[in-house]
């Protein structure tokens, strides 16, 4: 199945922690890369007393099911010593399962399509430049929410 995976971190040297969690998803049995943005900078959501965000997405192809994909994120963001405080506060990485094919799901766990999506610049300018023409379910083609979304400061950086 496509699926597409959010990252974020603005803690402990973030575009590491980043790049600390792509290497970590290729070594995932059943994941496959299959595209990566540009990294993204970001000014916080909620909670302002925080240091910008970094943040990417990812397409993998896998043939895990949706929960043992974010069970594989979430040991990912355990091994980067991601700690669970208030909520939208700083942290050494998140990572959200964006979408899993058309699959919508309201487990207690795992909502798909991730809620709050079409809100989120950080998450719809990267998604766009690997995907732009792949259909949310539910909402539109990730390029159409992205072209719609106030920026809010979100910055491609250089690295
Ligand atoms: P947001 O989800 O608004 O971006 P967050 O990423 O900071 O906030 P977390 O603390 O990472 O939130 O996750 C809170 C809970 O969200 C997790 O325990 C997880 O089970 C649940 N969750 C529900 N849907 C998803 C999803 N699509 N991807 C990742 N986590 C999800
Ligand atoms: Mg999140
Ligand atoms: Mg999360």
């Amino acid at each position: 199945m496509r699926a597409f995976i959010g990252l974020g971190s603005n803690l402990e040297d973030p575009i590491a922690q980043v790049n600390d969690a792509i290497a970590l998803l290729d070594e995932t049995n059943g994941l496959e890369r299959i595209a990566t943005s540009l990294l993204y900078a970001s000014p916080p959501m909620g909670p302002q007393d925080q240091p910008d965000y970094i943040n990417a997405v990812v397409e993998v192809e896998t043939l895990l099911a949706p929960l043992a994909v974010l069970n594989a994120l979430q040991s990912i963001e355990n091994c980067q010593g991601r700690v669970r405080e208030r909520r939208w506060g700083p942290r050494t990485l998140d990572l959200d399962l964006l979408a899993y094919g058309e699959v919508v799901m309201h487990d207690e766990r795992l909502q798909l399509p991730h809620p709050g999506i079409a809100e989120r610049a950080f998450v719809l300018v990267p998604w766009a430049e690997i995907a732009a023409d792949f259909e949310i379910i539910g909402l539109d083609k990730v390029q159409v929410l992205a072209d719609a979304c106030p920026l809010a400061g979100l910055e491609k950086i250089n690295t």
